[in-house]
């Protein structure tokens, strides 16, 4: 029997759009004292501590937190104008990105009152950053396979094993490590759990894994003989792959997924101008229906997950549908506009033609890879 997917149409609260006012007012000033400059796939090429800092001064990170950790108790729709206008900008917000999305949330669920009141307001100021640790060199989609083991000492836990394609590693300031704490058994999603492993103890080795242009995004983390006190266990023993699973709808549905190459979309059409011919304006219809209905799915997840309602099929759906459309922006307006993509280029659209095309092939892969995901949304959808 196939299941219906529902999502919620909703209507932003005239709060967001006040709020989206001021980030544009914001993201004019910065752009105005040349503070950054508009990129590609900013979330994970756009790395900039002291605007992260200037987020938090305004409280735009840890929108979603309570005030007694640093946070701002704003709406996920207000926290969501706020990542849709730095996304569209290109603005530079790798940094906190990792903490401000998914470790807090995962923090506030599954944390120690002690862990909640030392990260959750650094998180907060744009002062601390996070690096997630869950692929491994053989261990990618299929995660139950992962073999960084952490053992128990006498006081604390000793971690060996790799991670690999850690995205901001060098300069993050603590990871959140999926290993093994049990060993094996019939149940292959037993016996795992995650730790904050602050990536400055003895026994880290952090390697680049750059792209094709020397570009360094992401890493091999290795860990020998890592020593991690107790207090820095997340939640249960044991409870590893139910905590991580319930990040991923936070980690699968924002705007990232369908944003990414927002600013090469809005700069081609500032470079053609107000009257392109007519299959021009035909495909710049297309691409910008699909990415208005990713963005009411999008905000649909986003009303699911205030609610705390279950909404991982929608996400798998939103990130699915969301990356090829990155995907296709980048292929349709390459066929649009003659053009040499270049990173030196004078020109605007030559440079985030180039970016876009450099980090393309990421987009389906990261957080989950398409086939992955449309497996979930099949069964979810009982038709597997
Ligand atoms: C830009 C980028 C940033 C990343 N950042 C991080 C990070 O910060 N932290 C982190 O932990 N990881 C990160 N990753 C890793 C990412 O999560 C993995 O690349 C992804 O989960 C896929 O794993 P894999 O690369 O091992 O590919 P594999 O799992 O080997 O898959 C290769 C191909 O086979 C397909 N496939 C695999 N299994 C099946 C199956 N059962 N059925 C059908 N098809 C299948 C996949 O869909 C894929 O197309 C990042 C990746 C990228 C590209």
């Amino acid at each position: 029997m196939f299941k219906e997917l529902q999502l919620p149409f909703l209507e932003l609260p005239t709060s967001a759009e006040t709020l989206r006012e001021e980030v544009r007012e914001f993201i004019k000033e910065e752009l105005s004292s040349m503070s950054f400059t508009v990129q590609c796939d900013s979330w994970l090429g756009g790395y900039d501590p002291e605007f992260s800092r200037k987020l938090g001064e305004r409280g735009w990170l840890g929108m979603n937190f309570p005030k007694k950790y640093g946070g701002h108790e704003r709406s996920a729709l207000e926290r969501f104008v706020v990542t849709e206008e730095l996304l569209a900008a290109g603005a530079p917000v790798a940094a906190h990105w990792i903490a401000d999305r998914q470790t807090g949330p995962l923090l506030l669920k599954f944390g120690t009152e002690e862990q909640k009141q030392k990260y959750l307001p650094k998180y907060a100021k744009g002062e601390w950053f996070v690096a997630i640790g869950l692929s491994e060199p053989n261990s990618g989609s299929d995660l139950a396979s992962v073999s960084t083991k952490a053992e128990k000492m006498d006081d604390g836990w000793k971690i060996n094993g790799s991670k690999i394609w850690t995205s901001g590693a060098h300069r993050a300031h603590q990871m959140i490590v999926f290993c093994r704490t049990a060993p094996r058994t019939e149940d292959r999603r037993a016996g795992f759990s995650q730790f904050m492993v602050d990536l400055s103890t003895p026994g880290v080795t952090i390697r680049p894994i750059r792209l094709m242009n020397g570009e360094h995004h992401f890493n091999e983390v290795i860990f020998e003989d890592v020593e991690v006190s107790d207090d820095m266990v997340i939640g249960n023993l044991g409870n590893g792959w139910h905590q991580t699973m319930s990040d991923l709808a936070y980690e699968r549905s924002g705007p990232e997924r369908f944003l990414s190459t927002f600013p090469l979309l809005k700069e081609f059409i500032r470079v053609i101008g107000e009257n392109p011919d007519r299959s021009v304006r035909v495909a710049i219809g297309n691409l910008i229906t699909r990415l208005w209905t990713l963005r009411r799915m999008s905000l649909g997840v986003a009303g699911l997950l205030e609610k705390g309602e279950s909404s991982d099929i929608a996400a798998a759906l939103v990130k699915d549908l969301g990356t090829q459309f990155e995907k296709d922006v980048t292929e349709t307006l390459r066929l649009l506009l003659s053009t040499t993509p270049s990173l030196n280029s004078d020109s605007r659209f030559e440079v985030l033609m180039a970016e876009a095309i450099l980090h393309a092939p990421g987009f389906t892969l990261r957080g989950g890879a398409t086939e992955i995901l449309r497996g979930i949304i099949a069964r979810g959808l009982g038709v597997r």
